[in-house]
This record gives structure tokens, C-alpha cells and sequence, in this order.
């Protein structure tokens, strides 16, 4: 392949992954909603609700890899409009300050604007300096489709560890690995085709979202995943008891939700 990571060096991917995410700052919403017909929106939608912000009192939150604050508006939104909850509230972090540039202005037509409710921070997920990111700090730290971009896992599931306070949740939603080889079918010719394709079209791009689809395939399937999180120290799988699993799938795996929680 020309552009996947195959062919990059690892030292490299960091200039990499940042010059993909430089190049579709402004373009990114309406392409992950091209892309995915909207699916995403419905896929951060439960991820969110799955973790009910809010429902144990206001929360300090940290959605990293956060980009235009997707998230962060879901955690604000359903806190409040579930809880009349209005201290809840979400530290974005990403690494690209073309993204979270674009977070920012979406925030400032919302009522979260200018409250302490919502901050935006450009830091590495392997590697958040303490000075701002103390350790404990955090009720809920959330990573929705960014995970697979870091080059380091291990480095990323650290950090989010240590951030966390004692009994604070790690959620994860991902892509992930579909079992159902039908439905694998199905899902390869979009991504390997339709997906390039739209990229060439929408934004004039199609070696950034070329990459996009390699860095999915290139991702853990859940059990490896899972057991990643486990080693990194969290207790694995208490949001998805009765499921068998320390995971939950989404459309049959296109995408997966992982939990931990810090012991
Ligand atoms: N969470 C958002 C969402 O779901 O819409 C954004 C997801 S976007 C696919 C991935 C984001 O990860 C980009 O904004 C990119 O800049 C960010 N990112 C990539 N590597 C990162 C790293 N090492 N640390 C922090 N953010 C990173």
C-alpha cells in the first residue's frame, strides 16, 4: 500500500497522523457523516448513553483524541437534559490544533461557551504533561474512534489510567473486527472502494482517508483489545455483564465499545 503504515516507519506516524487530521480539520464532519451515512452519529449517541453522565452527580470529564467535540457535546447534552446536571463537565484533548480550533468555534454556539463546563487542550494521548493533567483527576475518561491513530496503545491506556481517579471509568468506542463474513464482505468493498472514493470527492483526498481504512484493519480485534485494558491495570467488563463479554459490538463489530474501570 502506498500510504499505510506498512510502509512508515513507526517514529514517523505521529507526523503522519497529524498531518491526515491538518488536512481534513474542516471537512472531517461532513465527511464521517458521508462516510458512514450518519451511522456515527448514532454509534456516539449510545456510547454516551451507555455511560450516563450525570446520573451519579456532576462529573470531571476527559475526552481525548476528543477532535471537533462530538463527544464532549453528547456527555454535556445528555448530563443535562437527564439530570438538569450543569457541572458536569469535559476536558477535549487533542493533539491537533486544527480540530479542536474547529471544536471550539461549535462550542461557541452553544450554552457551554465561555463556562467551566468545557475546555479545550492540545496534548499527546501517551503523553499528557502532569503540570496539566494531574494524576486522579478524572470521573470518566472517553476515547471515541481515536485510539487507533496513537502509536502506542499501551502508552495511551497508561495515561488514561493514571489520570483517572480510583473507581473512574475508561470508555472506548472503536472501530473494531465484524465477525459475520457476510456482513465482512459487505463491509470490505465499502471501505476499500466507496470510502476512498468519497474521499477523492468530498474533500480531494483520498490518500487521508485511504489511511483511515488501513488503520482500522490494522487495529486489535476485541479480545486483544480487551486484554490491553486489563493489563493496564483496569477491571475489565462490568457495563456489559449478562453480554459474556468485556466488550459490546456495535453492527455486528463495524464498531465496539470497551470499558475498564481503575481499581
Ligand atoms: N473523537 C472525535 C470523534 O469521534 O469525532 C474525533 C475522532 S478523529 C477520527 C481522531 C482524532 O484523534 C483526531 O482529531 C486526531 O487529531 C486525534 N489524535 C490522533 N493522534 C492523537 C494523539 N496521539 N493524541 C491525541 N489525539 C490524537
Amino acid at each position: 500500500t502506498h500510504f499505510g503504515f506498512k510502509t512508515v516507519p513507526e517514529e514517523q506516524k505521529e507526523n503522519l497522523v497529524r498531518n491526515v487530521f491538518e488536512s481534513v480539520a474542516s471537512s472531517y464532519d461532513v465527511m464521517n457523516d458521508a462516510m458512514s451515512l450518519g451511522v456515527h452519529r448514532l454509534w456516539k449517541d449510545d456510547f454516551v448513553a451507555r455511560l450516563k453522565p450525570g446520573a451519579r452527580g456532576p462529573m470531571r470529564c476527559i475526552d481525548v483524541a476528543g477532535g471537533t467535540g462530538d463527544i464532549a457535546l453528547r456527555i454535556l447534552d445528555f448530563a443535562r437534559e437527564k439530570y438538569a446536571d450543569r457541572e458536569t463537565s469535559v476536558d477535549v484533548v487533542d493533539i491537533n490544533a486544527e480540530m479542536l480550533k474547529e471544536g471550539y468555534k461549535r462550542f461557541k454556539k452553544t450554552m457551554y461557551h465561555n463556562t467551566p463546563q468545557v475546555a479545550f487542550k492540545q496534548a499527546n494521548a501517551q503523553a499528557m504533561p502532569e503540570s496539566e493533567f494531574p494524576s486522579n483527576t478524572y470521573d470518566l475518561y472517553t476515547i471515541a474512534f481515536g485510539i487507533r491513530n496513537c502509536t502506542s496503545i499501551p502508552d495511551v491506556l497508561k495515561e488514561a489510567y493514571r489520570v483517572l481517579k480510583p473507581g473512574g471509568t475508561f470508555a472506548c468506542l472503536e472501530f473494531s473486527r465484524v465477525n459475520n463474513p457476510l456482513l465482512s464482505t459487505l463491509y470490505d468493498q465499502y471501505s476499500f472502494s466507496i470510502i476512498p472514493l468519497l474521499g477523492t470527492i468530498l474533500a480531494g483526498d483520498r490518500e487521508s482517508y485511504q489511511y483511515l481504512v488501513e488503520s482500522i484493519r490494522k487495529f486489535p480485534p476485541q479480545p486483544e483489545f480487551a486484554k490491553m485494558i486489563a493489563d493496564a491495570g483496569f477491571t475489565t467488563g462490568a457495563m456489559h455483564e449478562g453480554k459474556g463479554g468485556a466488550w459490546t459490538d456495535l453492527w455486528g463489530g463495524i464498531a465496539s465499545i470497551h470499558t475498564g474501570v481503575k481499581i
